[in-house]
């Protein structure tokens, strides 16, 4: 095991609460294969302790934090900078602190999901059609944002809550459009649940995926269960299928080489260890 000393680079995740966080297991493996005299450390202060800590850690005390719910939009109010990822998708999942005590905020969570749909459906171009997203909240924003800057020609907008969903296609500049669950999947080219339904088990979201065609790429965020049922109909109707743990995995790569300076190590892993982790297997 590699030996932490007082020299040691450190990098964090808050979050409230963040004991189920997997990030911590990532990172940590991929410190202990890299060799690193590095540490990720999970922080979790009170729902109103969020602005005092980063302050706290300004001015290169550590490295930087992911950050996780509920502070990923306050994570924007801290920040001096926002990158365009981040500026897009109106939250940030990732701070790095400066040595002169500035913080810039972005987000590596729609460059996860990118990189998901292209590790587990090799080919998929984001450019190629419309994309549907089923949601509006933090992680539907990232999404939209992360889609739009791949050059989808239509991000759609499906939500509950109609409001939620104009509010989201006022924020994020480019070709987005609210739809009716009827006509949402016609011509998409990918599918994304990006509600927490199918979170724990459950049926995942209420839509019929005969109505999309045989080539949309289905992606669920959701990644406890790992095969949720909404992966599972889509399976079924004969559509690929990309699961959230994977997105997990993705947005810790670009967070961890930005904390420590190079790449994890491609020799661990790290699916394994989460899916152990949480108790699943592949
Ligand atoms: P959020 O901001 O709380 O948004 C939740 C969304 O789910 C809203 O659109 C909400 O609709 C919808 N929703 C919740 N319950 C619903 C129900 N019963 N029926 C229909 N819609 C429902 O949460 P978030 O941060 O965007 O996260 C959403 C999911 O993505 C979570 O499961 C989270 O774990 C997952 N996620 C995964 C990753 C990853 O790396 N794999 C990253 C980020 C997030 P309303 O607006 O109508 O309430």
């Amino acid at each position: 095991m590699t030996r932490i000393t007082g020299a040691a680079m450190v990098a964090g995740i808050v979050g409230h609460p963040v004991a189920q966080s997997l990030s911590p297991v990532l990172h940590s493996a991929w410190i202990a294969a890299a060799g690193l005299n590095a540490a990720y450390v999970p922080l979790a202060p009170a729902l109103d302790g969020f602005a005092a800590l980063i302050k706290g850690l300004r001015g290169g005390v550590i490295r930087g934090v992911n950050v996780t719910i509920p502070f990923k939009l306050e994570a924007l109010v801290v920040a001096d900078e926002i990158g365009e990822r981040a500026g897009m998708a109106g939250a940030s999942n990732l701070l790095l602190f400066s040595e002169d005590g500035s913080i810039f905020a972005d987000n590596t969570d729609g460059l996860g999901m990118l990189a998901a749909l292209r590790l587990q459906a090799p080919g998929f171009d984001p450019a190629a059609g419309p994309a549907v997203i089923l949601g509006a909240g933090g992680a539907a924003r990232g999404a939209a944002a992360a889609l739009v800057l791949a050059g989808a020609p239509e991000v759609r907008i499906f939500n509950r809550t109609l409001d939620r969903a104009e509010a989201l296609t006022r924020d994020v500049d480019g070709p987005l459009r609210v739809v009716d669950v009827a006509d949402a999947l016609r011509d998409a080219n990918v599918v994304i649940n990006a509600t927490s339904q199918g979170m724990g088990g459950g049926g995942g979201p209420d839509i019929d995926l005969d109505a999309a065609p045989d080539t949309a790429v289905v992606m669920d965020m959701v990644y406890k269960p790992l095969r949720t049922a909404f992966l599972e109909r889509a399976a079924l109707r004969g559509l690929r299928t990309v699961d959230g743990l994977e997105m997990l995995i993705q947005q810790a790569v670009p967070s961890f080489e930005a904390f420590y300076g190079v790449a994890p190590p491609a020799e661990v892993d790290v699916r394994a260890l989460a899916l152990e982790t949480v108790g699943e297997t592949a």
